[in-house]
């Protein structure tokens, strides 16, 4: 069993939280994390977002600060700037959105006035809340349009977009979502953002890793604007990139400051660099099409399991299973495999009938169990425990729940976690 990590002086001023704080190292240790959006940092990332960076305010950009003793802030910033640029191809990055939602934001502010037309795919579709729904910000302050997927594929239908995009003349499209199992066709979205001469944003918060590590391809040569978050696929402290063609750089640098934020988080722009860095190294490609190689491995398991999953399968991070076949209500499923040590969420499915706070599927991910070292030998075992679990919250079995928590915990013991101690 992993040991608490030391933290001597947050166990000395706050024995409270530092108790909540190992009691979530140990659950992290101990349980298969399997929420698409997450995955474990390495101890380099956790060490540079505890420095004393984050006692620096530092308004501006490098060179032009509107606060002095920035003599270590500067080239701390510029080399965040510099990698996400290399990493990515991009002309310009900026690296100072506090989080994947106001560095979406930025970009409304760069490119539309309130009340106009804004185009991006359905939350319920598997697009994000910030593509212009109705109850973010984003869908109140412009007109959301809003595209989605076929019913028989469960893949965006690029006529549909295209004709959407004709009628609404979208000054914003956002391609890119939070629940697609499927490769983005960022050349197809082009086509169409040039046809109506929309602003069109490549949104890859989900995939940002696979794209740096080559496996999934890159929107870069594409998109006028690349908006990603750090903390999911590519591994780094939670925070947000935006990339962009020189073009539009000054528009959107203006966006982030002074349009929407303060001071940049220089401690979370310091472990951005590091994981930058990180994601440049051979090992990370392998990482990358690692988390990819699992994700395939698992939908076959599942589908041989008699499992139903939209589009029929993935070809990235990310698996949504619609659960209506098995009877068991998507909220349901998830509280029950938590209880078995296995963390999903509850999510929508396409034309789902049921509830959104209470929907007909569960969506899964490899990048935290492959950060662990798993492999796709072991995706026939993750796909059992899931069948397992699942059937015992159809019929409310709770020991079977306890007994995959023990066997999860068992096999994961082997496979350490980075950041995270072991015995
Ligand atoms: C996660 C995500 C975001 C928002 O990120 P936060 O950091 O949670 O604000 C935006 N867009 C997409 C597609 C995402 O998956």
């Amino acid at each position: 069993m992993p040991l608490p990590l030391d933290h001597p002086a947050l166990a000395a001023t706050d024995p409270e939280l530092a108790a909540l704080v190992a009691a979530e190292e140990r659950l992290q240790a101990d349980t298969l994390r399997m929420i698409p959006s997450e995955n474990y940092v390495s101890q380099a990332v956790l060490e540079a977002t505890g420095t004393v960076l984050t006692n620096k305010y530092s308004e501006g950009y490098p060179g032009r600060r509107y606060y002095e003793g920035q003599q270590n802030i500067d080239p701390v910033e510029t080399l965040a700037v510099e990698r996400a640029k290399a990493l990515f191809g991009a002309d310009h990055a900026n690296v100072q959105p506090y989080s994947g939602s106001p560095a979406n934001l930025a970009v409304y502010l760069a490119f539309a006035e309130p009340g106009e037309t804004v185009m991006g795919m359905s939350l319920p579709m598997g697009g994000h809340l910030t593509h212009g729904w109705g109850v973010s910000a984003t869908g109140r302050w412009f007109r959301g349009v809003q595209y989605g997927v076929r019913r028989d594929t469960g893949r965006i239908d690029f006529d549909e977009v295209r004709e959407l995009a004709r009628k609404e003349r979208p000054k914003v499209i956002f391609c890119g979502g939070t629940a697609v199992p499927r490769t983005i066709d960022f050349a197809a979205f082009a086509e169409i953002a040039r046809e109506v001469d929309a602003v069109l944003v490549a949104d890859i918060a989900h995939i940002a890793g696979l794209v740096a590590g080559g496996a999934h391809p890159s929107p870069v040569p594409h998109v006028d604007v690349v908006s990603t978050t750090t903390h999911k696929t590519l591994r780094g402290p939670r925070g947000a990139m935006l990339m962009c063609r020189e073009e539009h750089a000054k528009a959107l640098d203006k966006a982030v400051f002074p349009g929407l934020q303060g001071g940049p988080h220089n401690h979370t722009t310091a472990a951005i660099a590091v994981a930058l860095r990180e994601a440049a190294r051979p090992d990370f490609r392998t990482y990358a099409h690692q988390v990819v190689a699992n994700a395939k491995a698992l939908a076959a398991a599942l589908l041989e399991r008699g499992f139903d999953l939209v589009s029929g399968g993935t070809d990235n991070h990310l698996v949504l299973i619609d659960l209506t076949g098995k009877d068991v209500p998507g909220k349901t499923a998830a509280k029950a495999l938590d209880r078995a040590g296995i963390v999903v969420n509850y999510n929508t499915v396409p034309f789902d009938p049921r509830k959104p706070f209470d929907p007909s599927g569960i969506r899964i991910g490899t990048p935290s169990l492959t950060s662990r070292g798993l492999t796709e030998a072991h995706m026939p075992q993750v796909a059992a425990w899931l069948e397992r679990g699942v059937s015992a919250a159809h019929k409310g079995e709770e020991a079977a729940l306890a007994t995959i928590r023990a066997e999860v915990a068992d096999l994961l013991s082997g496979y350490p976690a980075p950041g995270l101690p072991t015995a």
